[in-house]
């Protein structure tokens, strides 16, 4: 049954990745805006993010400094877009503290951390739950951490590979398991990059930045490249209510189907 559920996994991320292409995530220009869009993307859609971004980048804060040192009242202006601007800013100021305790204000010195220690680093900041924690590891520091949100949740359960309400790490370990062989086979050596999206897509991948084009190893790519290509799935295919089944690149994996 394992087995089964690991190559279904894996029939996944190929039929996706042939299908669309490379999604470009995370778009980021650095470490530290992929850990700003993070928080930021809490409850929020990613255009709101956008804007909350582009303000920081036009104030010229965007750094580490740049957080550190703003005012609280003038960074939740800058990040308002965002929503839920009071909260974010404590949260991002408790974030550049932390860093400045711990690592010196680096990110590269908090990267070299081991995985599970700097993993439960993270989970103790304020407003840093798994999926925003994993989103850092993978996104920012190329951990191999494959990050879990409430798309895989739900192909997942409605493929029946788990049961409702499955905690965050069961998922996470399911699809760690199923993707990690792809990393030594033919598939990651990275065709995605000649690949082009389907005619008629409705495309959620970004434009390639600095951050999404960066050389990383294979299995640390193949979690960043499933996570886009589940968003996908998620925003155009398998809705909360009503999916539309019939025209998803994944109806074959439908138990119905089997
Ligand atoms: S839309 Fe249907 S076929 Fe596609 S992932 Fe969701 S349940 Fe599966």
């Amino acid at each position: 049954m394992r087995a089964r559920t690991n190559k279904q996994i894996r029939g996944y991320y190929t039929a996706l990745l042939q299908a669309w292409g490379p999604q470009h995530w995370w778009p980021a220009e650095s470490a530290f805006e992929v850990v700003v869009g993070a928080y930021l993307t809490q409850n929020t859609t990613w255009t709101n993010v956008e804007r909350a971004l582009a303000n920081l980048r036009s104030a010229g804060l965007l750094t580490i400094k740049g957080i550190r040192t703003v005012s609280v009242d003038e960074l939740e202006r800058l990040i308002r877009p965002a929503g839920y601007f009071r909260q974010k800013a404590k949260r991002l100021k408790l974030f550049v503290a932390f860093l400045e305790t711990n690592y010196s204000g680096s990110l590269s010195r908090m990267f070299v951390a081991p995985t599970e220690r700097l993993r439960e680093e993270l989970l103790n900041l304020n407003g840093v739950g798994p999926e925003t924690a994993d989103s850092i590891l993978l996104y920012a520091g190329n951990h191999p951490v494959f990050v879990v949100d409430a798309y895989t949740q739900r192909i997942a359960t409605r493929h029946e590979l788990l049961r409702e309400g499955a905690p965050y790490e069961e998922i996470q370990g399911l699809f760690q398991e199923g993707l990690s062989p792809i990393a030594n086979s033919s598939v990651s050596r990275d065709r995605s990059n000649e690949l082009t999206l389907a005619e008629g897509f409705p495309s959620t991948a970004h434009p390639p930045s600095r951050m999404s084009t960066a050389k990383r190893p294979a299995l640390v790519q193949i979690y960043n490249e499933m996570h886009g290509l589940i968003v996908g799935v998620g925003k155009h295919y398998c809705r909360k209510s009503q999916p539309k089944c019939d025209e998803c690149p994944l109806r074959n994996f439908l138990p119905s189907h089997k």
